[in-house]
């Protein structure tokens, strides 16, 4: 115990977390992300990475953040309605815009900010958010920021959805769900969604974080991908997975993010993106813009991953995206298995309850563009070998 005893609940906590299996051990990474990833000297096929694209460490955007130090340095100096904008977050914004076919587009310094920005900006006290159960982290916290009341549907379910807006909850209405469910890797149903929204006078907001670099036409993410434009209020999205780097954005008509950039908090009150982020998320645009070959690479390694594990007798869920769910029921088995890959070199998680329901633990396998076939056919023969140790096959 601590002599400070005052401060002896945190030891308390800390040991009832790890009694519940849900204390976070989290290795350390010795190299760049990709494909393979050093750890303890060793090295290991990587499956843990939202670096869909191979960005993180791509030489032109590593390039573009060298340069854009030797041109501008490091920091933004301070939050920018103070120290103004640098041009090259206007650069940046202005691609994005385009890139995703909208107005225009903020940047701010996460995709949790994003939110944290964009939901009490347009919805607070006496106002209705109404999401879907399997939404992401941070669209909660920044609906309970707003203060608005939160009338959470089941996943996906867009008949109880129009139950509530039947209902007519008060004040402004705003529809918010995830893009791409992490977990499960399935879509959201967005043209019921956002028919819905139109019927009964409701705002939408999509967070197409697992969606942009990935869905739609070279990656434009899921309104592209269902030919929504115009008809989405706004979208939320990250620099951190498809684009490799690290940083949020806002985006949707001129005057929607106008607001946003007036009212949102994490814009006003911290600091902008820093230059070697900024510039790196804009030369990972300039790739995708350029070609799809690395969008196209990603799927084509997913369905062939996926339908790998199939052929093993393994079964991949309701997955439509490169999310691969590796289904293994029992929590502690799902350890097992990621602890036995893990020897065999290849780095994949257990995901197990709360993230998802109890029972329907699994191994969630990232697949990348960075991954070779061989690396795959690597994966599937170690995935053969320890479902067979372990009489799931
Ligand atoms: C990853 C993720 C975020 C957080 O993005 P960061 O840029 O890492 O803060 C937000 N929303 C969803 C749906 C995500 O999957």
């Amino acid at each position: 115990m601590s002599s400070n005893k005052h401060l002896d609940f945190i030891e308390n906590d800390l040991n009832e977390l790890k009694e519940k299996g849900l204390y976070k051990n989290i290795k350390t990474i010795e190299s760049p992300q990709g494909a393979w990833v050093n750890i303890k000297g060793k090295k290991v096929l990587n499956f843990c990475s939202n670096n869909y694209l191979g960005m993180a460490n791509h030489p032109r955007v590593t390039d573009a953040a060298k340069n854009a130090i030797k041109d501008y340095g490091v920091g933004p100096g301070a939050v920018r309605t103070i120290a103004g904008d640098m041009d090259i977050h206007q650069k940046l914004e202005k691609k994005l815009a385009e890139f995703k076919g909208v107005e225009a587009a903020l940047s701010v310094q996460s995709g949790f900010k994003a939110n944290l920005s964009a939901i009490p900006s347009l919805v607070g006290k006496g106002d209705t958010i109404i999401s879907d159960a399997l939404n992401h982290a941070s669209i909660i916290d920044g609906s309970r920021l707003s203060r608005a009341e939160i009338k959470v549907y089941s996943h996906n379910d867009v008949n109880e959805l129009e139950e509530i807006l039947k209902q007519n909850p008060p004040g402004k209405k705003l529809i918010i769900t995830d893009g791409v469910f992490s977990m499960d890797g399935d879509i959201a149903p967005l043209p019921e969604i956002v028919e819905l929204a139109e019927k009964y006078g409701a705002m939408t907001l999509v967070d197409d974080a697992h969606g942009e670099g990935v869905l739609g036409d070279s990656g434009k993410g899921i309104v592209d991908h269902f030919g929504l434009h115009g008809r989405v209020d706004v979208e939320v999205g990250t620099f951190s997975k498809a684009l490799g780097v690290m940083g949020g954005c806002i985006a949707g008509s001129k005057q929607i993010v106008e607001y946003i950039k007036q009212k949102a908090r994490p814009f006003t009150f911290s600091s902008a993106l820093t230059v070697p982020d900024t510039a790196a998320t804009l030369e990972a645009i300039n790739i995708l813009s350029e070609s799809d070959e690395l969008v196209l690479k990603l799927w084509d390694n997913a369905e062939y991953f996926k339908q790998g594990v199939r052929d093993l007798g393994l079964d991949t869920g309701g997955s439509e995206t490169p999310i691969t769910p590796v289904m293994i029921g029992d929590a502690k088995d799902a350890t097992t298995f990621s602890e036995r890959l893990f020897k065999e070199d290849v780095f994949a998680q257990a995901i197990g309850f709360p993230l998802v329901p109890q029972g329907q633990a699994r191994i969630r396998a990232m697949i990348s563009a960075a991954h070779s076939k061989e690396d795959l056919d690597f994966a599937l023969d170690k995935f053969a070998k320890v479902g067979k140790e372990m009489n799931l096959i």
